[in-house]
């Protein structure tokens, strides 16, 4: 579904990506774990445009990114749900529900998703009407993930949902996860809690420095010495 091959970032003098290479297929869960600059926001970034690509290439569905306005990027089933939430705060939750669909057209449908996704996160539905900016830091990151689903992704790409929350409602955030990867949407997770990154995964990458260390099985990563030692506080 997702296959980057030999990508290059840089700012400036910084290159934060040094030649990554790898895939998302369909039907999984892919996290990518890493320190913190390990390059894992970039990698992002590079996927839906927002930063530009020195060298390399991103293909989704068969269809070369980096030659795609990124303003269509969402049309394509692939959805971004960026680090730190970036709910849209002074529109209520409704609001923000409704510019997830903003590039939709079967009128129906969006009702019918709107629905579900209320029945998914019932706290968004008891407060449709609140502004996103006066809800907790959970709260908005439940937003933001509704949020994109109102998109309709056959990929859905999360950076950092656990970032700042408590470990209650990181459970929360993870159950969800699981629950979208069941009804059938393949994810790219970016995560620097590898324990719940590797839990949930089936497969994932390891980034050090701009560069992928470690990749396979997301088990036998969780098992694997240097990965328990280097992220998991082992
Ligand atoms: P974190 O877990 O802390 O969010 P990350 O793995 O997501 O880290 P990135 O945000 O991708 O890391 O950053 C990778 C490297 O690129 C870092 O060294 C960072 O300082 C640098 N970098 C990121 N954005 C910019 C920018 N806009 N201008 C210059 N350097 C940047």
């Amino acid at each position: 579904m997702l296959k980057i091959e030999d990508l290059e970032v840089s700012y400036g003098a910084v290159q934060a990506l040094r030649g990554i290479s790898m895939e998302v297929n369909d039907g999984e869960i892919v996290s990518l774990i890493g320190a913190n600059g390990a390059g894992k926001t970039t990698t992002l970034h590079a996927i839906t445009g927002l930063v530009p690509i020195k060298s390399g290439s991103v293909i989704y569905d068969g269809r070369d990114l980096r030659k795609t306005d990124p303003s269509r990027i969402v049309t394509m089933g692939l959805a971004h749900v960026p680090e730190g939430r970036q709910v849209f705060t002074r529109m209520t939750v409704a609001e923000n529900l409704a510019m997830g669909a903003y590039f939709r057209k079967d009128k129906k449908a969006i009702a019918d998703d709107l629905e579900r996704v209320y029945a998914r996160f019932p706290r968004l539905k008891e407060r449709a009407k609140q502004l996103a900016g006066t809800l907790s830091g959970g709260e908005q990151q439940m937003l933001a993930m509704a949020r994109a689903l109102m998109s309709k992704p056959r990929l859905l790409m999360l950076d950092e949902p656990s970032m700042g929350l408590a470990p209650i409602l990181v459970e929360q955030i993870f159950d969800i996860i699981r629950a979208l990867h069941k009804s059938g949407t393949t994810i790219l997770l970016v995560e620097q809690n590898a324990q719940m990154a590797l839990s949930v995964a089936n497969r994932a990458y390891v980034l050090e420095t701009g560069k992928i260390s470690m990749s396979g099985d997301a088990q036998e990563l969780l098992h694997n010495d240097a990965v328990r030692k280097a992220y998991l506080g082992a």
